[in-house]
């Protein structure tokens, strides 16, 4: 682990700069690699430059200036080249303005683009050309670098420019000699990948032969190396978890006739063939004599909640406690109600515990849950406080997952002695990024939707248009049905929020819907206000409820037909997606209107995915589309290690050939030296970045 200072050039403001960007030594700078790569081979005198073709020359900058509204940086930037050759090309970059401070007269660049031939100048010109300026600190020979060859561009850290990045990327390659290979031998020949050591120079140098097209779609003989151990190792630590976790010793929950006449009595309808599928995968788990560490993934609506609640009998008929972990207070009162309903058939206790009770309640329902005289806890993160003690923790259901941390997960686990736990979450995404995501979980999916649904009718209108959407709520409401309309959270300004949703509350209830009763519920309220709210909302008192996201998610009340969201251009769509499913819930045709103010294009490209379709999965696709895997996972909450050169995204295919090798060799090791050799490996270098708490 080398620090950066020691490289020539990096000094300590740079290194500073680069610490920033996450790189602070040799070896990060190594695996920080070029985002693209042009072919500057094609490098001619201006002189000898024919119309159309796409060129590199090498010229000086003889003249520049820039006209039209320069304060705008909408002016037209004009700057003239020549070289060795005499002759005259012209860039020009429209909305040129910030060039002004880029290009000065004799400046030595690097230009790249496609050579036009101006018959009213009757000049060359190149049109917004890639360019890089030569003048620099450069060693004697580096020039050869950045030119003539194909090239890599990185891309730039504050002032770190793409040429500093490769004159040091290539002293520290000529500085240190060829590297250790960690990947087995055996991988290497089959998939036919470059060592170590020529990979990383291939990927930062591409040799002459390389592939351009390969080289920017990541697909070179060099990268797909990188990528694949990248992923390889990241597949072992999960691999070897999985297979420690396996050997803990779990709950072998036993499932007699009892416990099935028992699930018989408490279900209210008959559970859909997917339903059926997974509880018996999870039932399998909970017979097994190790802790079952599965994830439940189900599109909004598709019933989770009836899932966890056939665990939850089977472990509470064992003769063991059951805890249920919701991210909002909403929710958790929500899955109280229903867990209450549905178990309390049983004579189960149910209980909630959040954070807005009184200390003295809290205190007492502690008690309770010690003393195991509570079957079912449901709570918020007060579940996870310390004094909060189980009896006989035997499932943990956690819903909502991407809201916790690995480690909250851990933090209620932890509170029983090996329980099974079982995670619930609505975000559909590809299984295979699924089991990266949620490493060290088994995963099953609810696939299809309860019988009788109808898919929800989306419409999208602009803010002019709002009363024909509110006209149609009266018809709805008239109808006997009743609707949200929910405006946006601002996450810095949740008061703010709040004090619009009181606003248009007031104007709603007294000026658009006077002759209806409508609720308004939002972050700021009590806990029990909140619950008073939904609670009359549920038995159709409240007609219209206007809110603020709270209501995100897991609200379920089956007679509410239209969704109305407000600024919908604010939300992402699977925020929006999540919102949605609050309709849709019974058999009557729903409706999800979303009204919009200002969109941009991203805006308008999610307005339409909704209303084009109603299937999670296919959202959930182009929410990572649109956002990118890294905003879209929300890297940081979500646990999901930090990539360097691999994007889970673009590379799906890599990963799921890793993702086979690591559990090969990890299952079946060439020899057992080389899986202690792996587990050291990653241990040193993996285990920190991509939070394996434990590995082997
Ligand atoms: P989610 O997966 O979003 O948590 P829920 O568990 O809240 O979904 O279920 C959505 C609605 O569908 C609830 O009203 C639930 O009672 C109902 N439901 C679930 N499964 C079935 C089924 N097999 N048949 C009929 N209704 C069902
Ligand atoms: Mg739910």
């Amino acid at each position: 682990m080398t620090p950066l200072t020691y490289v020539k050039g990096i000094g300590p403001a740079r290194a500073a700069m680069l610490e920033a960007k996450g790189l602070s030594t040799v070896e990060d700078l190594l695996g920080y690699v070029p985002f693209r790569y042009e072919d500057r081979s094609n490098v001619k005198t201006i002189a000898q430059l024919a119309p159309g073709e796409m060129a590199t020359v090498t010229a000086e900058v003889r003249s520049a200036k820039l006209s039209g509204f320069q304060r705008r940086n909408l002016g037209l930037f004009e700057a003239r080249f020549s070289d060795a050759s005499r002759a005259i090309l012209v860039g020009k970059w429209f909305h040129g303005g910030y060039l002004a401070k880029v290009l000065a007269e004799g400046m030595k660049v690097s230009l790249f683009g496609k050579i036009e031939f101006d018959s009213y100048s009757g000049e060359l010109t190149v049109l917004h050309p890639e360019f890089e300026i030569l003048s620099g600190e450069d060693d004697e020979g580096e020039a050869a670098l950045h030119t003539g060859r194909v090239v890599p561009i990185y891309e730039a850290a504050s002032k770190i420019t793409t040429r500093l990045l490769r004159s040091w990327t290539h002293r520290i390659l000529e500085a240190i000699g060829p590297i250790d290979d960690p990947l087995p031998q055996y991988l290497r020949q089959r998939l036919k990948m470059p060592d170590r050591w020529t990979a990383i120079r291939h990927t930062h140098f591409p040799p002459p032969e390389a592939d351009l097209r390969l080289l920017n779609q990541f697909r070179s003989p060099a990268q797909f190396r990188l990528i694949f151990e990248e992923f390889f190792w990241l597949e072992c630590g999960i691999a070897l978890k999985r297979s420690k976790a396996k050997t803990l010793p779990g709950i072998a929950f036993e499932i007699t006739d009892r416990v099935r006449e028992k699930v018989k009595a408490m279900l209210p309808f008959k559970p859909t063939e997917a339903q059926k599928r997974v509880i018996q995968e999870i039932a399998n788990d909970m017979k097994a004599a190790r802790p079952m560490n599965r994830l439940l993934q189900g599109d909004v609506g598709s019933g989770k909640t009836i899932v966890a609640a056939e665990a939850a009998v089977i472990a509470i008929e064992n003769g063991y406690q059951v805890a249920v972990l919701a991210p909002t207070e909403i929710l958790a009162a929500q899955h109280a109600f229903y867990f209450g309903q549905i178990l309390g058939k049983l004579d189960y206790v149910v209980a909630l515990l959040t954070g807005s009770f009184s200390n003295r309640e809290k205190a007492q329902l502690k008690k309770l849950v010690a003393e195991g005289l509570i079957h079912v806890v449901i709570g918020t993160h007060a579940l996870l406080e310390k004094d909060v003690e189980f009896q006989r923790l035997g499932l943990a259901i956690v819903d909502e997952q991407h809201r916790f941390g690995v480690m909250q997960r851990l933090g209620l686990v932890q509170k029983g002695v090996h329980p099974d736990v079982l995670v619930m979450t609505a975000t559909p995404i590809p299984r295979t990024l699924a089991m990266t995501l949620y490493g060290d979980l088994d995963v099953s999916v609810i696939d299809q939707l309860p019988p009788g649904r109808k898919p929800i009718i989306t419409k999208h209108a602009t803010a002019d248009r709002v009363e024909q959407v509110y006209s149609f709520v009266k018809k709805k409401v008239e109808e006997g049905r009743q609707a949200y309309v929910v405006y946006p959270v601002i996450e810095e300004s949740e008061t703010q929020a709040m004090k619009a949703a009181q606003h248009m509350y007031e104007h709603l209830s007294r000026e658009v819907f006077p002759q209806f009763a409508v609720g308004l519920i939002h972050g700021r309220l009590g806990g029990n206000e909140k619950e008073a709210v939904m609670q009359r909302f549920k038995e159709g008192e409240i007609k219209i409820l206007v809110s603020t996201t709270v209501i995100e998610v897991g609200v379920d009340v089956p007679n509410a037909t239209v969704m109305v969201i407000e600024q919908a251009e604010r939300f992402g769509l699977a925020q929006l997606h999540q919102l949605r499913g609050r309709v849709g819930r019974g058999a009557a045709q729903s409706y999800c209107m979303l009204v919009t103010e200002k969109m941009n294009d991203t805006a308008r490209e999610r307005m339409r995915t909704l209303v084009d379709s109603t299937d999670g999965f296919y959202i959930a696709e182009m929410d990572l589309k649109l956002r990118g895997p890294g905003e879209f996972f929300g890297t940081k909450q979500s646990g999901l290690p930090s990539l360097r050169v691999a994007n889970i995204l673009r590379d799906t295919e890599i990963l799921e050939v890793a993702r086979r090798e690591a559990a090969d060799f990890v299952a079946h090791p060439p020899a057992l030296e080389e899986l202690q050799k792996a587990v050291a490996y990653i241990r040193d270098h993996w285990q920190r970045r991509y939070g394996l708490v434990t590995v082997g």
